[in-house]
C-alpha cells in the first residue's frame, strides 16, 4: 500500500470525514456530475435551462435595489449579443472584479443555465472566471465531486490527479481480461477510472450521468464484487468454526419420522427438498447458517420442527426464538402438542414471566430441555444452555443483525470452540439481488409451494362509505361458523394514540356485531392476557377479534376466514401481505377486505393496487423494493449493503448477480488477488462486517 495521502493535516482530518484515508480511496472517489467547459457557446446558440459555458465582456456593472439589493451585470459576447447576470448574495470583491474586467476588456468565461429574464437572457449566480483572451478550454469535461464544507472542489480533483498518478491501478484477476470485459460491456480497471475522472470532450454524458457507460459498469461490478468477496470471506471464517455433527443415529425410527407419522397431512414437495437440505447441513462439523424463505402460509414451522428433532435425538438441545410474545406462545403450544408425546422436554422462556417462573426455566434450559421457545428473552436473559446444537430464529427480519448474532454466540460448547447451527426463517421473501447482499453470508432454502387444498385469498378494496357491507360480511362469516380478524388502523406515531383507536374499535364493533363474541388483542395487554386472548380465539371462543398489528406475524387460526383492516391505506405493503397472510389457512375460501379512506397519496394508491393485483410474496417484495429502494426495505441496518456507493441492487441486478458467480471461484483460485481487491475497495471499512 501506497501509504496516506499527502494533505496538510487540517484538511487531511476534512479528508477522512469524507472517508478519504488513502490514495486507493481516492482513485474511488468518483464525480457525482460533469459540467462541460470544453466548448463555449454564443449567447445565442447557448441551450437554454441547462448548464452551459458562454464566452462575453462586461459592458455594464451595477448594484441595484429593486426588488432587493442584487449585483447585476450586462456581457457582450463576440457577435454583439448581451446577457445579464444577477447575483443575490454577493461580496464587494465581485462588484471590483467585474469592474476591472470591464476595464481592462478582458473575457468571462461564465458557467449557469440561461433562463429568460426581464430584459432578455440571463444567467443568475454563474460560476465565472475571468480569462485572458484566447484561454485554451480544458480537455476533459470538469468532474463535480462529493465533498464536504472546507475541501474545495480545485483541491480535490488535485489530489485526485496525484493519487490517478501514482496508484497501482492494475487489474488483479486474470478472469478479468479484455474479451471477458467487453462482453459484459465494462472497461479494463485503468481506463475506467482515468476516464471517469476526466471524460474526453464529447464524452456522453447521458451515459455517464445514469452510470450505463462501460466504465461505470466496470466501477460498480468491481464493488459489487468486494462486497461480494467480503460477505463471503466471512461466512467460510465462521464455516472454520466447529460445530456439532447432528445426524440420525441409524437406530430405528428416527424423531422426525415419529413427528410425521402423527401429523394429519403429509409434507410437499418443497417442504420435503428443505428438510433434506437441512439435514444435510446438520450432519456436517461446521455450522450450518442457512435462511429458509418461505412466503406466508407455506409451512416453516413443521420445518423448523423437523430440524429441531434432529438436534434432539443426536443428543442437543434446539431454542427457537420469536420475535412478538403472541408468535412465541403460538409455537410452545404447537410445539409441545408435537414433541411432548414423542417425549421430548420443550420449555417456555418469554420475558414478562415472573421472576420465579422465569428461574425455574432457565434452570429448567441450563438442566437440558430438549426444546427451548421463546422471545428475544432467549438471548437477553441470563440463560446458559447445557448443550445448545441449533438455534432457530422466526421471522429473522424482525430480528437486528446484533440480536442473530448473540444467540449464535450462546451454547455450543465452550471448549472446544464449537457453535450451534443456525436456521433463520423469514416470511418476508425478498428479491434475489437483495438476498445475495443481505445474505450473501448465508445459504438460502425457499420453500416455492403452498400447501395443498388451499383456496388463494380473495381481496377486496371498499371505500369507508361501504362499512355496512363489511359488517355484513363479518356477520355472515361468522353465521357460517367461521371467524373474522378486524385489524385497527396503524398509528404509528403515537403508541398511546394506538391503543386508544384499539379501545374504540373495539367498543364500536362490539355494539355493530351485537350478539358476535368480540375480542381485544393490543400490544398493550399483559402477556398472559395476550396468550389467553389468542387461545379463545383458536379455540373459537371469540368470533371476532380486534386487534392491532401484534397479530401481523405467524399467527395461525386456520377457522379465521375474514381479515378485514381500517385504514388499509395507513399500512406498509410486506405488513399488508403479512396481515392477509392470517387467513386462507384452512379450506375455506377466505377474504380479505382493505377498507380505506380517500384522498389517497399517489403511494398509498400504488400499494392498494400492489396488494390488490398480487398474492404472490415474492412479487409484492419485488415491487417493494421497486416503490421504497432497498434501504428503508429490509430495515435496520444489516450486513452487506452499506457497501456499496455507485451499484444499485435492482438495476444493476446483472452485475451484482455477475460478481456473486465470480466471488466464490476467486476465492478458491486467487486469495492473493482477493485480498487485493479488498484492500482496494474497502481497506480498514471490511472490519465492518466480522460480526
Ligand atoms: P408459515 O410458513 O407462514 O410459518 P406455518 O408453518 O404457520 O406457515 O403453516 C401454516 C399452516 O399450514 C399451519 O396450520 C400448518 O400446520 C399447515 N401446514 C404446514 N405444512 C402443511 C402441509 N404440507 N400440508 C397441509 N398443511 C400444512
Ligand atoms: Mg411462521
Amino acid at each position: 500500500m501506497s501509504g496516506g495521502i499527502r494533505a496538510a493535516p487540517a484538511l487531511a482530518e476534512k479528508l477522512r470525514k469524507l472517508g478519504l484515508h488513502r490514495p486507493d480511496d481516492l482513485v474511488l472517489h468518483l464525480p457525482l456530475r460533469y459540467e462541460d467547459e470544453t466548448r463555449c457557446f454564443t449567447v445565442a446558440e447557448a441551450p437554454w435551462g441547462e448548464p452551459v459555458q458562454v464566452e462575453a465582456r462586461v459592458v455594464d456593472v451595477a448594484v441595484q435595489f429593486r426588488p432587493r439589493r442584487q449585483l447585476v451585470a450586462r456581457v457582450r459576447d463576440e457577435a454583439g449579443d448581451e446577457l445579464t447576470l444577477r447575483f443575490l448574495n454577493f461580496y464587494g470583491s465581485q462588484t471590483k472584479q467585474l469592474e476591472g474586467a470591464r476595464d481592462n476588456a478582458r473575457p468571462l468565461r461564465l458557467f449557469g443555465e440561461v433562463r429568460s429574464g426581464f430584459l432578455g437572457p440571463e444567467m443568475v449566480h454563474p460560476r465565472y472566471r475571468v480569462v485572458d483572451a484566447e484561454a485554451p478550454l480544458p480537455d476533459a469535461l470538469t468532474p463535480v465531486y462529493p465533498t464536504t464544507a472546507g475541501v474545495s472542489q480545485t483541491a480535490l480533483r488535485k489530489l485526485i490527479g496525484i493519487a490517478l498518478a501514482e496508484a497501482d491501478l492494475g487489474e488483479l484477476f486474470a478472469p478479468l481480461d479484455p474479451a471477458w470485459l467487453s462482453h459484459h460491456g465494462m472497461a479494463g480497471f485503468a481506463d475506467a477510472v482515468h476516464y471517469l475522472h476526466h471524460p474526453p470532450p464529447g464524452a456522453p454524458l447521458g451515459a455517464l450521468q445514469s452510470r450505463e457507460h462501460a466504465a461505470w459498469r466496470r466501477i460498480k461490478f468491481d464493488e459489487a464484487l468486494a462486497q461480494q468477496l467480503s460477505l463471503r470471506r466471512a461466512f467460510l471464517a465462521r464455516r472454520e468454526r466447529g460445530s456439532p455433527r447432528l445426524a440420525a443415529s441409524g437406530a430405528g425410527e428416527t424423531l422426525g419420522r415419529q413427528l410425521l407419522a402423527r401429523l394429519p397431512f403429509a409434507l410437499t414437495g418443497a417442504q420435503q427438498r428443505v428438510v433434506a437440505e437441512i439435514e444435510h447441513d446438520l450432519a456436517q462439523p461446521h455450522p450450518m447458517q442457512r435462511l429458509l424463505q418461505g412466503d406466508v402460509g407455506s409451512g416453516k414451522t413443521i420445518v423448523a420442527a423437523l430440524a429441531a428433532c434432529r438436534a434432539i435425538e443426536a443428543g442437543w438441545q434446539a431454542a427457537f426464538m420469536a420475535p412478538t410474545e403472541i408468535l412465541a406462545e403460538q409455537h410452545y403450544l404447537k410445539l409441545k402438542a408435537w414433541l411432548e408425546p414423542l417425549g421430548v422436554r420443550v420449555a417456555w422462556l418469554s420475558g414478562s414471566l415472573k421472576a420465579a417462573a422465569k428461574r425455574a426455566m432457565q434452570a429448567e434450559a441450563a438442566a437440558g430441555a430438549q426444546l427451548v421457545v421463546g422471545t428475544h428473552a432467549l438471548i437477553q436473559e441470563a440463560v446458559d444452555f447445557a448443550k445448545l446444537g441449533l438455534a432457530i430464529v422466526d421471522e429473522q427480519h424482525r430480528f437486528g443483525v446484533q440480536q442473530r448474532l448473540a444467540l449464535r454466540k450462546k451454547g455450543g460448547d465452550a471448549a472446544s470452540g464449537a457453535i450451534p447451527h443456525q436456521l433463520m426463517m423469514s416470511a418476508t421473501p425478498i428479491p434475489r439481488t437483495l438476498a445475495m447482499s443481505y445474505y450473501a453470508d448465508l445459504d438460502v432454502s425457499v420453500l416455492d409451494e403452498l400447501p395443498p387444498g388451499r383456496t388463494p385469498v380473495k381481496t377486496k378494496l371498499i371505500g369507508d362509505a361501504r362499512r355496512d357491507q363489511v359488517i355484513a360480511a363479518v356477520q355472515a362469516a361468522v353465521a357460517e361458523g367461521r371467524q373474522a380478524y378486524w385489524v385497527c388502523p396503524l398509528i404509528e406515531e403515537s403508541e398511546k394514540l394506538q391503543l386508544q383507536t384499539a379501545l374504540e374499535t373495539h367498543a364500536v364493533l362490539s355494539e355493530e356485531l351485537e350478539g358476535l363474541r368480540v375480542g381485544l388483542v393490543h400490544g398493550r395487554l399483559k402477556a398472559d392476557e395476550k396468550v389467553a386472548t389468542m387461545a379463545a380465539f383458536a379455540a373459537g371462543e371469540i368470533d371476532v377479534l380486534v386487534a392491532t398489528t401484534v397479530i401481523e406475524v405467524g399467527v395461525d387460526v386456520p377457522n379465521a376466514s375474514l381479515m378485514v383492516i381500517e385504514h388499509a391505506e395507513r399500512f406498509g405493503l410486506s405488513q399488508l401481505h403479512q396481515l392477509r397472510g392470517r387467513v386462507g389457512r384452512g379450506a375455506h375460501e377466505s377474504v380479505c377486505v382493505l377498507l380505506y379512506a380517500g384522498p389517497l397519496s399517489q403511494t398509498a394508491r400504488e400499494r392498494l393496487k400492489i396488494i390488490f393485483e398480487n398474492t404472490d410474496g415474492f412479487e409484492i417484495a419485488r415491487q417493494d423494493l421497486h416503490l421504497r429502494g432497498p434501504g428503508e426495505f429490509v430495515g435496520s441496518r444489516q450486513s452487506g449493503v452499506p457497501l456499496l456507493r455507485y451499484a444499485d441492487l435492482e438495476a444493476d441486478a446483472d452485475l451484482v448477480e455477475l460478481a456473486h458467480g465470480m466471488a466464490e471461484r476467486l476465492l478458491c483460485d486467487n486469495p492473493a488477488g482477493v485480498a487485493r481487491h479488498l484492500e482496494r475497495w474497502l481497506g480498514s471499512r471490511e472490519e465492518l462486517l466480522k460480526a
